[in-house]
């Protein structure tokens, strides 16, 4: 297949938008840029569309889609007992990046929602996915526009890596703003419960609506005993070719720890990437040094991130090491997306280790 890529601008924006939603309605797919992370889009009602996208993606098809769309009343014809707090929500934080679990309706096929009877909903604040979805006026299911397993796109130049000549379009908008997923709340319990971290941070969640629950799955890593309720949580994410340590301490001690480590890997031969804070950037002699955001920055180190990781894929590193950042806020967001992208590998700096 041949894919259409296009840049968008503010003069083309309709042009291309309802190139998009000719796309969508006769069945096909197209990349389009959101505030988070590049999209893979389809039409979420045309379970073949569906089955398109994880097809796409080589995605396991028990894993569920978001549905996005431009206007809140789409969500009555979706989803079913949508509760008070579920429209506090909506209200308050929409559009942006916050993805809002209810039970489903009965026309939203299950290929979307992975055979679940519930369905994941958002509204993007992104220009760009707002003229394209408007356009269609459809409920637009898109994951991430990456292969599988690989780390979200943040730029189209991703998404042409993983996508080129797979599906009908891709609309490159340049960067994306966050860089990493929409914080994701399951509203079918008694409680109100993050499944994803993301931007839209526990603290705001609670300002907005009093008591919220975080999945244990989000807090450490998934075994035998923590399933997680979003189902792509259980899978390798986001991580990049290379193996990846994640070394947590404080700043000092992490940076001694990856000075011996990539000393170490460098003397077996191996071609080493450090993924560095601003403030300890200049202290390491070996390996490529990526620098992903002051530590006093977190919007910075999520914006960086899969781009730092795609690129060390690019340069074919062996190993990576990476430092740590604070979990507070968006820094649990980040830290919940490198342990994923470390496979859990963490060590603690200041500790005799062996890796
Ligand atoms: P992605 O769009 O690639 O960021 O992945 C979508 C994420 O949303 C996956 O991790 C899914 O597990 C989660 N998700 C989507 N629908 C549901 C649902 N109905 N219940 C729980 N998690 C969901
Ligand atoms: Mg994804």
């Amino acid at each position: 297949m041949k894919t259409i890529i296009r840049r968008m601008e503010k003069e083309n924006m309709e042009e291309i938008a309802g190139e998009a939603a000719e796309i969508w309605k006769a069945g096909g797919l197209v990349a389009f840029p959101t505030e988070t992370v590049y999209g893979l889009g389809g039409n979420g009602l045309d379970s073949q569309a569906s089955r398109k996208i994880y097809a796409a993606k080589g995605r396991p098809s028990d894993n569920p889609l978001i549905l996005h769309i431009a206007d809140t009343a789409q969500v009555e014809m979706l989803a079913q007992g949508i509760s008070a707090t579920g429209k506090q929500l909506m209200e308050k934080f929409w559009p942006g990046p916050l993805t809002l679990i209810f039970p489903k309706a009965p026309c939203v096929p299950y290929e979307t929602t992975g055979g679940l009877d519930t369905v994941a909903i958002r509204m993007p604040s992104h220009p760009a996915a707002r003229a394209l979805l408007q356009a269609s006026g459809l409920p637009i299911a898109a994951p991430s526009a990456n292969v599988s397993g690989r780390p979200s796109p943040t730029l189209a130049s991703h998404v042409i890596e993983d996508m080129d000549g797979k599906i009908e379009m891709i609309v490159d908008g340049g960067a994306v703003g966050i860089g990493v997923e929409s914080t994701i709340v399951d509203l079918t319990g008694t409680v109100p419960t993050i499944l994803r971290p993301g931007y839209i941070t526990e603290e705001m969640l609670r300002e907005a609506v009093g008591y919220v629950d975080v999945d244990p799955a989000v807090l450490g890593p998934v075994g035998e005993h923590v399933k997680p309720k979003a189902p792509g949580m259980k899978y390798r994410h986001y991580a990049p070719k290379a193996p990846m340590v994640l070394v947590e301490g404080g700043r000092e001690e992490e940076a001694a720890c990856i000075i011996q480590l990539a000393a170490q890997a460098k003397a077996q031969g191996k071609k080493v990437g450090i993924i560095a804070s601003q403030e300890n950037q200049n202290k390491y002699v070996d390996g490529i040094v990526k620098v992903i955001g002051s530590r006093k920055d977190p919007e910075a180190v999520a914006h960086n991130l899969y781009r730092i990781l795609r690129e060390f894929d690019e340069e074919q590193v062996d190993q990576i090491y990476a430092e740590s950042f604070d979990e507070h806020d968006l820094g649990r967001a980040i830290m919940n997306r490198m342990k994923k992208a470390a496979g859990q590998q963490v060590v603690a700096a200041g500790r005799k280790n062996k890796i």
